[in-house]
C-alpha cells in the first residue's frame, strides 16, 4: 500500500471512530435524560403546581367576593334605609358604594379566568401523566436495548483502535505527526485530493507549479494553501 493510501485509510478509520464516539455520546445522553422521563416529570409537576395556584387564587377571590357582597348589601341598607338625613354623609356613602361595586365587578370578572387556568392545567397534567406512564413502560425496554447497543459500540470502537494502530505502523513518523496535528482542527480532511488544481480541503486554487509537483509526487505534499496533506486526484 502506498503512503497516500495508508493515510487515506487511516483517515477513514478515524472518521468511523468519531462516528462511534458520537453514537456512544448520544446513547449516554439518552440514559442521562432517561429517554425524556425527567423532563416529563418536571412538566407534570409544573402543571400540578399551576393548577394548585390557580385554585387557591379562585378560593381567595371567592372569599373576597363574599366579603364585598356583604359590605355592599350593608351599604345598600344604609343608603335606602332612610336613616341618613345629612346630604354630605349621603354623598360620601354613595362614593364608597360605587367604588365597592367596581371592586366587586372586578373580582367577579377575574374568577372565571382563574378557573379556566386551573382547568387547563388539570387537562395538561392528565395528558402529561398519560405520556409519562407510557414512556415509563417503553423506557424499561429501551434501556435494556441501549445498554446492549452501547456495549456493542464500545467493542467495535476498541477493535477499531487496534486496527488504527496497525494502520499507523505503515506511516512514517513525519507524516503521521503532521496528519495527527491537522486532523485535530480538520477531522476527516487532513489528507485531501487536489482536483483540477483546487485543494478539496480549503477550495483554494493552487499555483500551477505546486499543482504539477503534487501530480508527479509519490508522497503527499503539504499544501501551501492550508497545510493539509495533498494528493493528486486521478
Ligand atoms: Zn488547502
Amino acid at each position: 500500500m502506498t503512503l497516500s493510501n495508508s493515510l487515506i485509510s487511516l483517515q477513514q478509520t478515524d472518521q468511523q471512530l468519531l462516528e462511534k464516539k458520537q453514537t456512544f455520546v448520544t446513547l449516554q445522553n439518552e440514559i442521562q435524560s432517561q429517554g425524556g422521563l425527567i423532563k416529563l416529570r418536571e412538566q407534570c409537576e409544573k402543571q400540578k403546581q399551576q393548577e394548585l395556584e390557580a385554585k387557591l387564587e379562585v378560593a381567595r377571590l371567592q372569599s373576597e367576593l363574599n366579603s364585598l357582597k356583604s359590605k355592599v348589601s350593608e351599604i345598600e341598607q344604609r343608603l335606602y334605609g332612610g336613616s341618613i338625613t345629612n346630604v354630605k354623609e349621603l354623598n360620601a356613602i354613595e362614593i364608597e358604594y360605587s367604588s365597592m361595586r367596581r371592586n366587586l365587578a372586578q373580582v367577579e370578572e377575574s374568577i372565571p379566568s382563574n378557573e379556566k387556568i386551573a382547568a387547563e392545567a388539570n387537562e395538561k397534567f392528565s395528558e402529561f401523566s398519560k405520556r409519562l406512564k407510557d414512556t415509563e413502560e417503553d423506557w424499561k425496554l429501551r434501556l435494556v436495548k441501549i445498554h446492549g447497543q452501547a456495549k456493542a459500540i464500545m467493542d467495535e470502537y476498541n477493535n477499531m483502535l487496534l486496527e488504527r494502530k496497525k494502520e499507523q505502523s505503515n506511516i512514517s513518523k513525519e507524516f503521521l505527526d503532521h496528519y495527527n496535528r491537522i486532523s485535530k482542527s480538520n477531522p476527516g480532511s487532513a489528507i485531501v485530493k487536489v482536483d483540477r488544481g483546487v485543494c478539496q480541503g480549503c477550495l483554494v486554487k493552487l499555483p500551477m507549479s505546486e499543482s504539477n509537483k503534487i501530480r508527479l509526487a509519490e508522497k503527499p505534499i503539504i499544501g501551501s494553501c492550508c497545510n493539509r496533506l495533498l494528493i493528486f486526484s486521478k
